[in-house]
């Protein structure tokens, strides 16, 4: 056992976890798609840690750029102007639709959505914020509200005026739909009931992950996003869209929001957009609302807004990422190797009810019946996920789904070697489900 394990077991608390009850595996080293743990054992990362690094591990582009900077320049307070930051903003910027000419930089997805609610509240002059309970918003006291899986529950003491609603999902559908149209339709219909019965004039905000991540990777059916957008034009309220984990290359696009016709208002984003090799997020503003704020302060800011470390690794992220056609990778990857790949492997297993994604953003959702969709038990998904790690594959787990969620940088050899250990492991999930 090292010291590092010790340590940790006696000084580090650890998120959303029972302190007593975790044995965290110890990373010493790392590149490109691979970790390496305490005995020297090689694992592929399906998992990119928590889905943020876009752009593999320890990309020597990336890691120059914050040697330099950090030779240069390590730190600066927001009130000055400085040249990584300045960048970083102009190419976030150019990645947004047009019209998005300001990003106020946070340090992480969940402070980005603090933020991007708090700028709505005071741009419409109204509180409620409604939010879908399929999602995951953040840990800080808003975000964590606006999330609507049950990490929300023991946090819910505090008045904060959100509002859940379901959005669309067909495979586990809310609205007894059988067709993508059928489902996109009454979400809408239920969306905007929802607006009605809250009353309109107190909703300063909508916010959706474009595409759902730690809640199931289910994308909306086309037309869903367009349609909140008209009912957020007819009655005031402010889109928001959060790309924290969809958005830099994930979905097989620069934001996910490229997939579709729809122009939100704000968007949030985080982990793809360094790799958090230094911790960045924070929110790209369309104009009218920056507007809000031209001559009228705005009421909020953080010591390391901007961080010259984690905006310098911003630009050489973003750089690469064009340079070396990272996110056609990841749309590539997702087209020709994980869609086909995973397809196949769900015919061969009892436990496999949908598998869905796009890009280097999918999710095995496993059952124990196909017919019913039940979904498998904890036991069966740690079945599964040990039987991954035991042969050298970090998956990202939640619920009864596993998600292969690995680096937009990963090689087509790479997919299939994952991909080949993860159909040996679903035999442990078929042990669970009816045949
Ligand atoms: N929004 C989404 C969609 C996320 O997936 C996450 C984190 O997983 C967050 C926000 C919160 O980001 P952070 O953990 O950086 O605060």
């Amino acid at each position: 056992m090292s010291t590092a394990y010790e340590l940790d077991r006696k000084h580090v608390f650890h998120s959303w976890s029972a302190q007593a009850e975790i044995t965290p595996m110890v990373i010493t080293a790392a590149r490109g798609s691979y970790v390496w743990d305490d005995e020297d054992r090689r694992y592929l990362d399906f998992s990119s840690q928590l889905v943020f690094t876009n752009i593999g591990h320890q990309h020597p582009r990336v890691v120059a750029a914050i040697k330099e900077q950090a030779d240069r320049l390590c730190t600066i307070a927001p009130q000055f102007a400085n040249a990584e930051r300045s960048e970083a903003a102009r190419l976030i910027s150019e990645i947004a639709p047009a019209g998005f000419e300001k990003v106020f930089f946070t340090n992480g997805g969940a402070d980005a959505n603090e933020h991007a609610v708090r700028m709505a509240r005071l741009h419409t002059g109204r509180f409620k914020v409604l939010s879908t309970y399929r999602s995951y918003h953040g840990g800080t006291q808003t975000a964590i509200n606006m999330t609507g899986d049950p990490r929300r529950f023991a946090n819910d003491t505090a008045t904060t005026g959100t509002v859940h609603f379901f959005g669309p999902f067909l495979y586990r559908s809310e609205f007894h739909a059988t067709t993508e149209a059928e489902e996109c339709e009454r979400a809408l219909h239920h969306l905007a009931r929802t607006i009605e019965a809250e009353g309109p004039d107190t909703i300063a905000a909508i916010i959706l992950e474009t595409i759902p991540g730690t809640a199931g990777i289910f994308a909306p059916p086309p037309g869903y996003l367009a349609g909140v957008r008209e009912l957020c034009d007819r009655h005031g309220i402010v889109m928001i869209l959060d790309e924290v984990m969809a958005g830099f290359g994930r979905a097989g696009s620069w934001l996910a929001l490229d997939l579709y016709d729809v122009v939100p208002d704000l968007i949030t984003f985080a982990k793809g957009v360094n790799s958090g090799y230094v911790p960045l997020g924070g929110v790209i503003i369309s104009d009218p609302i920056a507007e809000t704020f031209a001559h009228r302060p705005y009421p909020g800011g953080l010591t390391y807004s901007g961080h010259p470390l984690a905006t310098a690794a911003a630009v050489a992220t973003i750089n690469t990422m064009r340079d070396e056609g990272i996110v056609e990778n990841a749309e590539r990857l997702g087209r020709e190797v994980f869609g086909p790949g995973l397809r196949e492997i769900a015919e061969r297993h009892a436990c496999v009810g949908e598998v869905r994604g796009v890009g280097a953003f999918w999710a095995v959702d496993l059952v124990t019946d196909r017919e019913t969709r039940a979904m498998l038990s904890p036991a069966g998904l740690n079945d599964v996920v040990a039987a991954c790690k035991a042969a050298g594959v970090l998956p990202f787990s939640n619920t009864n789904r596993i998600h292969l969620v690995p680096p937009c940088t990963m090689s087509d050899e790479e997919a299939r070697e994952g991909l080949a250990i993860l159909d040996d492991a679903l035999k442990a999930g078929d042990q669970h489900a009816r045949a």
